[in-house]
C-alpha cells in the first residue's frame, strides 16, 4: 500500500530570507493573476484557454522582458506549478461533473504560499550539532532563498514529493509531502459505527453512544476571538492600533485552526483504531456554511440555530475529519462509507418511522413506537443502517408525511 503523508515544519528565517520568500511568494501571485486575466481574457473573445504549455511560453516571455524581469530573481519552478495548479483549475471549472467553481484572483497575505515541484532541487542539513558540538537546528537548502533553518518537530519519513512553502499568521512554515510504500495493513477492528455531527453541544456521537465532547480551551479562544473582534470595531481603520489589533486577530485564528486540527487528529486517531468500518452523513460542507439568512425572496430558516453551527469544531472540521478518517482507516484496513442526510435525524431507529415531532431537542422519542434515546445516538444508528444496508435503500419520504420506513 502506497502511503502519502505530509508533515509540516516551522521556518526560522532571518529577516533576509523573509524578504525573499515575500518576493518569491508575491512573485507566484503575480504570475497567478497575470495569467488569470490573460486567460479570462481568451475567454472573452471565445478563443479558448491557453494549454499549460502555451502559459509557460508566455512566462519565460515575462521573465525576459525588461518590466516584468524581477519575476527572473525568484524561483521558477514554483511559478511554472502556478501555472500548472491553474491549468487544473480551469479544467475542473468547465468539467460539469465538478462543483469547482472558476478560479480566482489571488490577494496578498491570503494562503500566500510556493510549491517545489521537484524534489531533486531540494536539500537537507539534518546535523543536530556544530563542530563545537552545540545543538543547531537542521536545515532545508530552497532554490534562490538558501540554507533555512527549521524546527523538526517529527521525523521526515518516506520519499520526498514535493515542499510547499507558505506564510501563515506571521510565521513561515515548510510542508513537506512525502511517499512510501508499506505491506497492506492487517485490521484489528472488527465493528462498524455511524457517526453524527452535533449542532449543539457535542462534536461528534456515535452510534455506539460514545460522545466526542467540545474543548474548553477551543470555547475560550472562540470567546476571546470575539471579543478581539469586538475591540476592533471601535478603532479607527488603517490606523497603527487598527492594524496591530488586526495582526492580533490573524493570530488567533491561527491559534483556533491548529486546535481544531489536534482535536480532528484525536478524534480520527481514536475512531479509526477502534472501529473497521465508519459511516457518515455525506454532507454538503459548502450548503451548511453558505448563509442561512438566504435571499429577500427566499429569506432563510432557522437562522441563529446555523450561526451557532458555524462556531462549532465540525462545522469548519467537517471536511478535514472526513478526510483524516477516510486515510487513517485505510491505512488500518478499514472503510470509510458517507451516506445520503436525509431525515437521519428524525427517523426512528427502532421502528423506522419518520416524524419531525419525534426529535424534541436532545430527546429522541418515536411518536409511533414508543422508543426513546439520546437524539445524536438514534440519528447515528441510523446513518449506520443506512450505510450498512446501501443496496436495499430507502422508501419515498416525500412530504414525509405520515409513516414512511427504512429498509434497513
Ligand atoms: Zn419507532
Amino acid at each position: 500500500m502506497l502511503i502519502q503523508k505530509a508533515v509540516r515544519y516551522r521556518l526560522e528565517t532571518t529577516p533576509e530570507q523573509e524578504n525573499l520568500l515575500a518576493r518569491a511568494v508575491g512573485c507566484v501571485r503575480f504570475v497567478w493573476n497575470r495569467a488569470l486575466s490573460v486567460q479570462k481574457s481568451y475567454l472573452d473573445h471565445q478563443c479558448g484557454t491557453l494549454n499549460y504549455a502555451g502559459l509557460c511560453d508566455l512566462l519565460t516571455t515575462w521573465r525576459n522582458t525588461e518590466a516584468f524581469g524581477f519575476l527572473a530573481e525568484s524561483p521558477s519552478m514554483p511559478q511554472q506549478q502556478t501555472l500548472k495548479n491553474m491549468t487544473r483549475a480551469l479544467k475542473d471549472a468547465f468539467d460539469n461533473t465538478s462543483v469547482k467553481k472558476f478560479p480566482k484572483f489571488k490577494k496578498k497575505f491570503v494562503h500566500d504560499s510556493m510549491r517545489y515541484p521537484e524534489p531533486d532541487h531540494i536539500r537537507f542539513d539534518l546535523k543536530p550539532a556544530d563542530q563545537d558540538g552545540r545543538h543547531v537546528l537542521p536545515k532545508i537548502f530552497l532554490p534562490k532563498i538558501g540554507w533555512v533553518k527549521f524546527r523538526k518537530s517529527c521525523i521526515i519519513g518516506g520519499e520526498i514529493r514535493n515542499v510547499t512553502v507558505s506564510r501563515a499568521g506571521g510565521h513561515w512554515y515548510v510542508a513537506i509531502q512525502t511517499e512510501k510504500t508499506v505491506a497492506d495493513p492487517v485490521r484489528q477492528a472488527t465493528t462498524a459505527v455511524g457517526g453524527d455531527r452535533n449542532v449543539a453541544d457535542n462534536v461528534l456521537t456515535l452510534s455506539d453512544g460514545t460522545m466526542f465532547l467540545p474543548v474548553t480551551a477551543y470555547r475560550d479562544l472562540q470567546k476571546r476571538l470575539a471579543r478581539e473582534q469586538r475591540k476592533l470595531a471601535h478603532k479607527v481603520k488603517f490606523s497603527a492600533n487598527w492594524k496591530k489589533q488586526k495582526a492580533k486577530i490573524a493570530r488567533l485564528h491561527q491559534r483556533i485552526a491548529a486546535t481544531r486540527k489536534t482535536i480532528l487528529h484525536q478524534i480520527s486517531t481514536i475512531i479509526s483504531k477502534n472501529h473497521a468500518v465508519v459511516v457518515l452523513e455525506d454532507l454538503k460542507v459548502q450548503n451548511m456554511t453558505a448563509s442561512a439568512k438566504g435571499t429577500v425572496e427566499q429569506p432563510g430558516r432557522n437562522v441563529r440555530q446555523k450561526s451557532g453551527l458555524n462556531k462549532s469544531i465540525l462545522d469548519q472540521g467537517w471536511g478535514m475529519l472526513k478526510q483524516m478518517l477516510g486515510y487513517k482507516l485505510q491505512w488500518a484496513g478499514g472503510t470509510l462509507l458517507l451516506v445520503d442526510p436525509a431525515y437521519t435525524s428524525q427517523a426512528c431507529a427502532s421502528c423506522g418511522a419518520v416524524d419531525a415531532g419525534n426529535r424534541k431537542a436532545a430527546v429522541f422519542r418515536c411518536l409511533h413506537c414508543g422508543h426513546e434515546a439520546h437524539a445524536d445516538v438514534n440519528a447515528a444508528q441510523n446513518i449506520l443502517a443506512r450505510g450498512l444496508a446501501p443496496c436495499e435503500g430507502l422508501q419515498s419520504t416525500a412530504g414525509h408525511a405520515g409513516v414512511a420506513c427504512f429498509a434497513a
